[in-house]
Parts: C-alpha cells; sequence; structure tokens
C-alpha cells in the first residue's frame, strides 16, 4: 500500500508542470529580446505584405515579459540585444503553454495594426486559438511547412480562449479576428458558441474556415460576423493538385449558405497557376465574380501563387489577370446588393476602406511591374 502511495506521489511530482509564471525564480532573467516587426509577420503566403497584428509573436513576447526578461516590441533602441526574434519558427514554447497576449506590451491599438482591411469596428485586434490548421496538407501553405518541420499543433482550451475574450472586451475591443488556419471545429466549435452567447453583445468574432458543411447559423448566433474561405481555384484538378481537399461543385452552395445565415464570406484565390490555361482560369474568375455579384460572398481577394515564403514573379501572367477577379464591382446588380446590406455607419466606412484598399492594391502591383522593368 505504502509503495503505491509513494508510485502516486512520484507520479503527481512528474506531472507537475510548471507554471509559466514561476520561471522568472528560477531561470537567467535580464535578457533583452527585440521583436523587429514585418508586414509578413502574420501572413502565410510572401506575396502580398501586410500589417496583421501577430498573434503568436505577441503571445510568445508576453511569455518572456512575464518570465522577467525585457522585451522591446518593434522599438530598435540601437543597444545589443541578447535575442532577435524575427519570426515564429523561433517561438520554442509550445503553444497551448503560452499566455494570451498583454495588448499593452505590444501595442494592438497601433495604428499600424488597426489598419487591417478586414475589420468593420475598431478597436480590432487578432488572436490565435490555435497555431496550425487542423487540416495542414494544402500544398502552398506556411501552416503545412510548419508541420512538415515539425512544429506540434496546439489548441487553446476554449475556456483559456473566453479568459482573452474577457479581457479584450474589458479594454474596449469591439471586433476580435482569429487567425488560426483553420477555425477549430465539432465539439469545440460548440462549446465556444455556447459560451459566447453572453459575450456576443460585446464583441464581433471572424476567423478562417475551410469551404465545409457547417452550422453556420450556430455561429452566427454565438457573434461571428467575417468568414475568410479559401477557395483557390475553381478547377478541381488544380484543387488537387495542391491538396486543397475540396470539391469544386460544393463551393457555390456552401458559400451561399455561410451567407444565408448573416455570415460575411470573403473569399481568396490564387492565380497564375504554372498548369492551368487562360481558359482554366477564367473558371474561377467567373466563380468569383458570380459569388461576388449576387451578394454571397461580400468581398475577395486574390494572390499569385507561389511556394511557402517565396516571391512570385511580379511578371507574370497571373499579376495581369488579378483585376479580372473584381469585375463584379461594374456591375449594378453588385452594387444593389452592397447598398442593401447597409445597416449602419460602419457598413459605409467598411464599404469606403474596401475601395481604398482595392485602388491601393492596384497602384502596389503597378509599381511592382514598374521597378521590376
Ligand atoms: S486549409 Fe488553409 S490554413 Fe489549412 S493548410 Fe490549407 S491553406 Fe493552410
Amino acid at each position: 500500500m505504502q509503495s503505491v502511495q509513494s508510485l502516486s506521489a512520484m507520479s503527481a511530482i512528474c506531472s507537475f508542470k510548471w507554471p509559466l509564471e514561476w520561471d522568472y525564480l528560477y531561470f537567467d532573467n535580464d535578457m533583452k529580446v527585440f521583436f523587429p516587426l514585418s508586414p509578413y509577420n502574420q501572413q502565410r503566403q510572401y506575396e502580398k505584405p501586410a500589417w496583421v497584428y501577430p498573434a503568436h509573436l505577441a503571445m510568445y513576447a508576453t511569455a518572456l515579459s512575464r518570465q522577467g526578461h525585457e522585451v522591446h516590441w518593434g522599438k530598435n533602441d540601437g543597444t545589443q540585444y541578447d535575442q532577435v526574434i524575427k519570426d515564429d519558427f523561433q517561438i520554442d514554447i509550445p503553444f497551448e503553454d503560452l499566455p494570451y497576449p498583454d495588448r499593452f506590451l505590444t501595442q494592438a491599438k497601433h495604428p499600424r495594426w488597426q489598419s487591417y482591411g478586414n475589420y468593420k469596428f475598431h478597436p480590432a485586434t487578432h488572436m490565435m486559438a490555435s497555431n496550425l490548421c487542423w487540416y495542414g496538407k494544402c500544398t502552398f501553405c506556411i501552416d503545412t511547412y510548419k508541420l512538415q518541420h515539425g512544429e506540434a499543433r496546439g489548441v487553446r482550451s476554449v475556456d483559456h480562449v473566453m479568459e482573452e475574450i474577457d479581457d479584450l472586451i474589458a479594454h474596449g475591443y469591439r471586433e476580435v479576428f482569429d487567425d488560426s488556419g483553420t477555425f477549430p471545429v465539432g465539439p469545440w466549435l460548440k462549446e465556444f458558441c455556447r459560451q459566447m452567447q453572453s459575450r456576443k453583445r460585446h464583441i464581433t468574432i471572424g476567423c478562417n474556415m475551410k469551404p465545409v458543411t457547417l452550422d453556420y447559423a450556430m455561429m452566427k448566433d454565438a457573434g461571428f460576423r467575417f468568414i475568410l474561405v479559401g477557395i483557390e481555384s475553381a478547377n478541381q484538378e488544380t484543387l488537387d493538385r495542391i491538396q486543397k481537399g475540396q470539391r469544386s461543385e460544393d463551393i457555390i452552395p456552401i458559400i451561399k449558405s455561410m451567407s444565408h445565415a448573416g455570415l460575411e464570406p470573403h473569399i481568396t484565390w490564387m492565380s497564375g497557376y504554372g498548369w492551368e490555361t487562360e481558359e482554366d482560369e477564367q473558371r474561377s474568375i467567373d466563380m468569383c465574380n458570380f459569388l461576388l455579384r449576387k451578394g454571397y460572398a461580400k468581398t475577395a481577394q486574390v494572390s499569385v501563387y507561389s511556394p511557402p515564403r517565396t516571391l512570385p514573379d511580379p511578371q507574370s501572367p497571373g499579376h495581369q489577370r488579378l483585376p479580372k477577379y473584381f469585375q463584379a464591382y461594374r456591375h449594378p446588380e453588385f452594387w444593389y446588393r452592397r447598398i442593401k446590406d447597409i445597416r449602419q455607419w460602419e457598413d459605409v466606412t467598411y464599404l469606403i476602406r474596401g475601395g481604398r484598399l482595392v485602388c491601393e492594391e492596384h497602384w502596389r502591383k503597378f509599381w511592382a511591374r514598374q521597378h521590376a522593368n
């Protein structure tokens, strides 16, 4: 009996988890750590630089700061640093052991992050329920690359995410976008939606989602608004080649079901696959314009196909075809539906900001082409 007790005491000791906050009692805690921020920190592709609040890096910076290290977030004071953290490949704490970000330390209300075009309600911020997509097979995606290179997938508990959401509400945030590659589904999502019932009046949620059949009405009822869906192509052969794991014929019904539930789908595509003819790509262009014109998708985004962490050639045919994905903007039906959707002042400002971002994007691509000549 005694040996059983000592064994269980031993196993209790072995399974004891050292709280992150206690590290400063034990470890060398005078490291100076610099986080030089860049518009690529939170991007899954390199094609388009964008300032997006880097939630995973912010969680790590918070952990280091709580361990007693001196964290410099984005501002180099010109002195020597013990560590420079440029991207989340350098994060050496398991995802599920990280605290949620200290948004004072990481200046989440800075205009640089607030300028992110897909936020409708400000102030807004990004969070991450999981560090890696639960699908994780698409050949072009950074999440697949990380999984193949040994990063472990972690999913935070719903309770821990709710603590973060309560903290956001307390600090006046009105919208949060979860940047997990794909938002967790199944019982996790159900529990998340259940716990959001008492909070949904205070904050709006956005997330990335694969085009799968789900209870989108439940998500809408839990306070979800913006839903970013990676379509990538209307051609089944391309979807198979990039291992997207979806059927082309399902795209329209699924985007429709999201929209009918009251969500605002944002559809993303890729142009310039080396194996697609112009005629093949036209099918994607037509589907994108159909979804926009009918109002099933509210917004769209196109990037040029390239393997992870590489830049596509700015002269590629894919770049020339990008504007074709947005021809729906010239159609009266598109504007009729957009105007019909206006409910509040934020809908107007969101529309104006969307127009401005499209113009900026055209200008950026024009500039890149001129520079490459
Ligand atoms: S579904 Fe999205 S996040 Fe997941 S692996 Fe594919 S592209 Fe990446």
